[in-house]
């Protein structure tokens, strides 16, 4: 087997069902005939068609997804990629077939204990690596499960649940049958959703040599989970924030993309940009002789090289406490327009930090903003975070009150200075938005960024300053996806705001998202399907720009930031330096 990429590993996965078609007893049939190895013709025909267009070099050959893969076909998979000089490790989706219905296990039934010890005693004894398919989540309410619950919560009982249950039925029947063995759990794209379904952040990134990312968001409009494109990079954020820090990797796959390649292209783009060591394709059954498989080859060959100048991701925190959920993924539409936000499980030291709803979860939250604000730094708050905080401390640090009414309406300001003076701008959104309304006190605050309406002027950003810091109120439109509708100069307005200790921001449409590294590298990938020219505010004396081998001059230097004047392609990624 040639070689691989550079800078990740690509693996392809093969479920129980994949297997069966390639090494079962009706699999030769299929197969061509007279070819090499002619007992596994259809897993040749297979291999071929995966080998010509992907550098991959590793597989995971699943043992269990509500049917077990018999032994032979495991022995079969085994020897066949071992003659192909590629990797191999072991993968099970955790899904019960009940009344041949699949869904997830009961985790209070003995029987599932008992079949989780046989499962992982037999993975470990057969393999050194397994892989746990992100299904390792319960939502069953039967009497026994709502017995063991008591007067708990489902979140307080399920994550306590299922890190005992994955500490003795998962690593401790494996590592009896294997001490060597190295178990990566992988969290699904839906982590609003963790702690309900059992799911805890907290402790089974201890307990587990590696955890991972399913970054696979879909066509954003059909599919049903509630995750715009940005998730993609923004999860792989999240959860190489836990400590300890052994995210290795991410997979996405091609369901629900609407047989549309560029969606399962983006996917591939922005894995890669939140940086991972390996890479999954999900799964061989369903991209085999697909012609995204062709296209995924092109693109991961261009980004290998590409990735290679990237350090790495920097940005602003958004703060995300363990089992926390409100405004879910409300950061995600915001770094669709443009502010370089990542979820983290830690709050920051230092540096400007967005807080949402979720982050109120944090019993000491307040504290953690009044120290950060004395220190200087920039809270930006969203409304939700504010609504839950206003009556819990955070009324000293601002007048700003979140009300229960909501106002549409599509015009937009956005200051610079004061908002009183002819230094503004208005524009008007196409379709009215609607927002909490957030009652100021004022002169208490400095608007940045206005909805307007007759006599009803509403924050959309806003500051109020506190000992050395200060505290931006950010509103949220009811619909997040409203944030596109915003007129970019005035999302301009807000990402300037977001940016004092950035060294780079622009000016331009929404649906454009900003990605930055820690070696003054960044990349800008473009959603929109036309192109659009922005202008990039790089801090410092900037000489000039090499984006894909074409020089930009600086158009301007002003306020110690040098402004460029970039021309986007539709639909395009573009990595550079400064
Ligand atoms: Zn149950």
């Amino acid at each position: 087997m040639a070689g691989g990429y550079n800078n990740f590993t690509l693996s392809i996965y093969l479920t129980v069902g994949d297997l069966m078609r390639m090494f079962g007893d009706r699999a030769d049939a299929e197969g061509t005939e007279g070819a090499e190895g002619a007992e596994n013709g259809a897993a040749e025909k297979q291999f071929a068609f995966f080998q010509k267009h992907l550098k991959f070099t590793k597989v995971y050959i699943e043992i269990f997804r509500s049917d077990e893969t018999p032994q032979y076909i495991m022995d079969k998979a085994k020897a066949f990629f071992t003659n192909k000089g590629v990797a191999f490790a072991t993968g099970i989706m955790p899904v019960a077939r009940n009344k041949g219905k699949g869904g997830p296990f009961c985790y209070t039934d003995p029987e599932t204990e008992k079949q989780f010890d046989e499962l992982f005693a037999k993975m470990a004894a057969n393999f050194d690596e397994i892989m746990i398919d992100d299904y390792l989540a319960t939502n069953c309410t039967c009497p026994g499960c709502v017995a063991a619950k008591g007067d708990m919560t489902w979140p307080e009982f399920r994550t306590g649940l299922m890190a005992g249950f994955c500490q003795n039925h998962i690593i401790a029947p494996a590592r009896k049958a294997n001490p060597n063995v190295k178990i990566t759990l992988k969290y699904p794209t839906w982590h609003e959703s963790y702690q309900y379904l059992g799911y805890n952040t907290e402790m089974q990134p201890h307990m587990f040599e590696h955890i991972y990312a399913g970054t696979e968001t879909r066509h954003t409009t059909y599919s049903l989970f509630r995750n715009p494109r940005y998730t993609s990079y923004s999860l792989l954020r999240y959860l190489r924030s836990l400590p300890p820090f052994n995210n290795r990797g991410a997979w996405f796959d091609n369901i629900a993309c609407a047989n549309d390649v560029g969606v399962y292209l983006e996917q591939a783009e922005l894995t890669l940009l939140g940086g991972c060591d390996e890479v999954t394709l999900f799964c061989w059954g369903i991209l085999h002789e697909k012609e995204e498989i062709g296209a995924l080859g092109i693109l991961l060959e261009r980004l290998d090289g590409d990735i290679a100048s990237l350090g790495q991701p920097a940005g602003i925190p958004a703060y995300l406490p363990f089992h926390s959920t409100g405004e879910d993924h409300v950061f995600d539409f915001l770094g669709m327009c443009g502010i370089p936000l990542y979820p983290d499980a830690v709050f920051p030291d230092d540096g400007a930090v967005l807080l949402t709803a979720a982050s109120a979860h944090d019993a000491s939250l307040y504290e953690k903003v009044r120290a950060h604000l004395e220190n200087g730094n920039d809270v930006f708050v969203t409304a939700g975070c504010l609504e839950k905080m206003q009556d819990f401390g955070f009324y000293d640090f601002t007048g700003m009150r979140v009300t229960h009414r909501s106002q549409a309406a599509a015009e937009f300001g956005g200051f610079d200075g004061s908002g009183w003076s002819a230094d503004v701008t208005y524009r008007c959104a196409a379709k009215p938005v609607t927002l909490p309304v957030i009652d100021v006190m004022l002169n208490n605050c400095d608007l940045r960024a206005v909805q307007m309406r007759e006599s009803m002027p509403n924050v959309l950003l806003a500051y109020s300053r506190y000992a050395n810091g200060r505290l931006f109120v950010l509103n949220v439109p009811d619909s997040f996806a409203d944030y596109y509708e915003i007129p970019g100069e005035i999302m301009g307005f807000v990402r300037k705001s977001f940016s004092r200790d950035l060294p780079l921001w622009f000016e331009g449409e929404t649906k454009i998202s900003l990605f930055l590294y820690d070696n003054r590298s960044a990349a800008i990938r473009s959603f929109l399907p036309h192109g659009s020219a922005i202008m990039l505010h790089i801090a410092g004396d900037i000489g000039g720009l090499d984006i894909g081998g074409k020089k930009i001059a600086p158009l301007y230097k002003k306020e110690g930031e040098t402004v460029f004047r970039l021309a986007l392609e539709p639909n395009k990624l573009v990595i550079f330096a400064y």
